[in-house]
């Protein structure tokens, strides 16, 4: 039987995978077109990328699942599909690891939009779709549930109560931040900075307390994000650094740290005790395979 996750990461660190909307434009899918939809029409073409990551030696893989909640999929008229286009995901990026053991983890992004006050969604509508969700991932048989691109202290805590609640193994929260215009820090959008949001995630039973995307957020910046988080709980911590900062390229927002430049903050990272290192937008199988080479070089350097 497989170690569980959680137990899995108190022996050695983890690799995730990386970006997957971009590799699902590669692929073919139209800008803002239901990438999440592929689950159900193209399963095939998933899975190929998936399989890419775990070829380049992903632990762990993230379902294509991050817009599978019921408000997301209203918008492209795919409501109806939830329970079957996220158990579809939790079933592909299983095949992936080709009977191998790995975990699949189940995305739940944001719902995209703002509840009441600040906007018109009701926290009842938000709460119903988040825990419509989690259970269809932990149904399926995810190893893990991640709530990530989180920005608001609100949502997070609905998804993770969706979470818990749903019965998942394991419970992730992760965090969006940007870097401030001085350079001085980083908080998400919603004003909140590591030290809160690790305490909160802790309070709000999660498992592990992470951070993904956001705007400047590279290596370095993860890096200061994991210790931020490790002096104020003992949660382990993941981490998925974009590849390097956005730039603004033919009107599209573009990340093109390469693997070489990417892998020199893998050690770094690794000595700042992250349990799960993964990579968000930009990051190819390339910067997977990078860090896979760099993480077991690490640990041979360890023993
Ligand atoms: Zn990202």
């Amino acid at each position: 039987m497989k170690t569980p996750l959680l137990e899995a990461i108190r022996k050695r660190t983890l690799l995730g995978d990386g970006a997957m909307g971009t590799q699902l434009m590669l692929a073919g899918l139209e800008q803002g077109n239901c990438g999440e939809a592929w689950n159900l029409t193209h399963p095939e073409r998933v899975l190929a990328i998936q399989q890419r990551y775990a070829a380049a030696g992903s632990d762990c893989i993230l379902t294509n699942t991050f817009g599978g909640s019921r408000i997301m999929l209203r918008r492209h008229h795919h409501d109806g599909d939830v329970e079957a286009l996220n158990r579809a995901g939790v079933e592909i990026a299983r095949q992936a690891f080709a009977g191998r053991d790995g975990y699949v983890i189940g995305d739940i992004g944001p719902f995209g939009g703002l509840m009441e006050p600040y906007g018109d969604f009701l926290e009842s509508d938000v709460r119903a779709a988040f825990d419509e969700q989690a259970a269809a991932l932990v149904n399926a048989g995810a190893d893990a549930i991640i709530i990530e691109t989180q920005t608001s202290l609100e949502e997070l805590s609905l998804g993770i109560a969706a979470a818990r609640q749903a019965g998942a193994p394991c419970v992730i929260g992760s965090l969006a931040y940007d870097v401030t215009l001085d350079g001085s820090t980083f908080r998400t959008m919603m004003g909140i900075d590591p030290e809160r949001a690790a305490a909160f995630m802790e309070e709000q039973g999660a498992d592990i307390v992470a951070l993904n995307c956001g705007t400047g957020m590279d290596m370095e910046r993860a890096r200061q994000a994991a210790l931020r988080y490790r002096a104020v709980t003992s949660l382990p911590v993941m981490v998925q650094p974009n590849a390097g900062l956005p730039k603004l390229v033919r009107m599209k927002v573009v990340y093109d740290e390469t693997p070489e430049q990417m892998v020199a903050g893998v050690g770094p990272l690794l000595d700042a005790g992250v349990s799960i290192l993964g990579a968000c937008c930009g990051s190819t199988p390339d910067h997977i395979r990078a860090f896979r080479k760099a993480m077991d070089e690490h640990e041979k350097q360890a023993l």
